[in-house]
């Protein structure tokens, strides 16, 4: 008998990756999303030079880049002039960047691949819980029918619930700053080559970054707004703030968005977003594995979610031989020492820059953009922001 197909759940970034590398290296999967008309939407993204290798194995670079565009600094700095951050990519490497897409022009290209492929997938089809035994796992779905696979791969974000079933220590903490963002028409002369940030503190923080195309046949480029705001003021922040009030405190901040902001009329045109620190000690259990945010969300301070999920897809199908509980064992121990530094880096430098603290803004503005000009701190800060570090000191994620 045929063994059954793998059960994927969540088609976002991590779970979408995941059919079509593990469908290309010929293993049957099967997805199952449980929004019932997956559409393209999301806050922008930047892509590393990491992600981008694995868009590349995918045979979807070329196209993601004609989505997107190519990013070659991240520069962010007070209101009083102060740079703290200056990190070129072509110090890191002459031929790196950093590739600004729209989430939905990203999830675009996975989805094409996935129906190329012919996977099997499921939309509207909450997986509500599962059973494993030495054969295989049971899926339940919502609506009571229950279905049989080889193996179960959770992605389906960091809030998931059926991550608890996992026999895996593992918590999972709502940060207690999220933001609002959205992308809008980058006005004629914008600059279009920069991840550009402006804090005050850490209590203000607006990121703006050049993100291409929503979809080929689109003539308008956008520019994604991330605006910070702690999680209490998110809830009702249009009626608590007031979208008037939100524009004001931007144009305050960084007078330069002003041409930018005229496309900003409506609050629904912001959405918010909230994030979670996931911490799990390993990654399989069994028949199950967690990937992408599910089994590592962070903030997007350092901007690797995406990035993770492509990577943590794409070494699972490098993986893949022998039988489910040893492969996904093995994914584990090839996975941690990469997800761990970025897990630490990301919990250390959250607070830098969302928080109400007071000390830890004060010495990034002081010592970062001092130590960045040193040439090993530049290097090692962009090595971490391309996603190769594997550890504090040494270590390169080969892919
Ligand atoms: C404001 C912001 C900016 C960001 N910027 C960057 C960046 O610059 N670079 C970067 O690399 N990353 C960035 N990220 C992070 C990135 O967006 C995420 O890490 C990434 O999208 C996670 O993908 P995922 O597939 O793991 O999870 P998700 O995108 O959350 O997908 C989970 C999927 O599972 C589905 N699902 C949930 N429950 C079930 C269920 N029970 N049954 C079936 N389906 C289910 C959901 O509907 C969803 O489609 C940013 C995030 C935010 C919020």
């Amino acid at each position: 008998m045929p063994e059954a197909s793998v059960a994927i759940v969540g088609a976002g970034v991590a779970g979408a990756a995941a059919a079509v590398r593990l469908a290309e290296r010929g293993i049957a999967v099967t997805l199952y999303e449980a929004v019932p008309e997956p559409r393209p939407i999301g806050a922008g993204l930047l892509l590393q030079p990491t992600g981008q290798r694995v868009l590349a194995a995918m045979g979807l670079l070329d196209e993601a880049l004609a989505l997107g565009v190519r990013v070659d600094r991240l520069f962010g700095d007070t209101p009083s002039g102060r740079a703290v951050l200056n990190m070129s990519y072509q110090r890191f490497h002459p031929e790196a960047y950093g590739l600004g897409m729209q989430r939905g022009a990203l999830m675009g290209l996975l989805w094409k691949r996935v129906r190329e492929l012919g996977v099997p997938w499921h939309c509207g089809a909450a997986v509500e819980g599962f059973e494993q035994d030495a054969g295989g796992v049971t899926l339940r779905l919502a609506g009571g029918e229950t279905v049989r696979h080889s193996a179960l791969i959770l992605a389906n974000g960091s809030f998931s619930k059926l991550r608890e079933g996992m026999k895996v220590a593992q918590r999972a903490r709502l940060f207690p700053w999220g933001a609002v963002w959205t992308v809008l028409p980058a006005p004629p002369g914008f600059p279009q080559i920069e991840l550009r940030q402006r804090f005050r503190s850490a209590s203000q923080m607006l990121g703006l970054m050049p993100v291409g195309k929503a979809a080929a046949d689109d003539a308008d480029r956008g520019i994604n707004l991330f605006w910070s705001l702690p999680v209490a003021e998110l809830d009702g922040w249009e009626k608590r703030i007031g979208l008037g009030h939100l524009k004001q405190q931007m144009a305050d901040l960084f007078p330069d968005v002003a041409p930018l902001l005229a496309g900003l009329h409506d609050a629904a045109q912001l959405r918010e977003a909230r994030y979670a620190d996931v911490h799990m000690t390993r990654w399989h259990d069994g028949r199950v594995l967690a990937i992408g945010d599910c089994a590592h969300g962070m903030s997007p301070q350092l901007g690797q979610g995406a990035n993770m999920a492509l990577i943590d897809a794409h070494e699972l199908a490098a993986e893949v031989g022998g039988d489910w509980p040893q492969t996904l064992a093995r994914y584990t121990r090839r996975r941690r020492a990469h997800l761990r530094f970025y897990a630490q880096a990301s919990r250390g430098l959250t607070p830098m820059f969302q928080s109400h603290a007071v000390v830890a803004p004060w010495l990034r503005d002081r010592f970062f953009g001092w130590g960045g000009r040193l040439p090993y701190i530049h290097q090692q800060s962009i090595a971490t922001l391309a996603g190769y570090k594997t550890g504090w000191l040494w270590g390169r994620l080969k892919l």
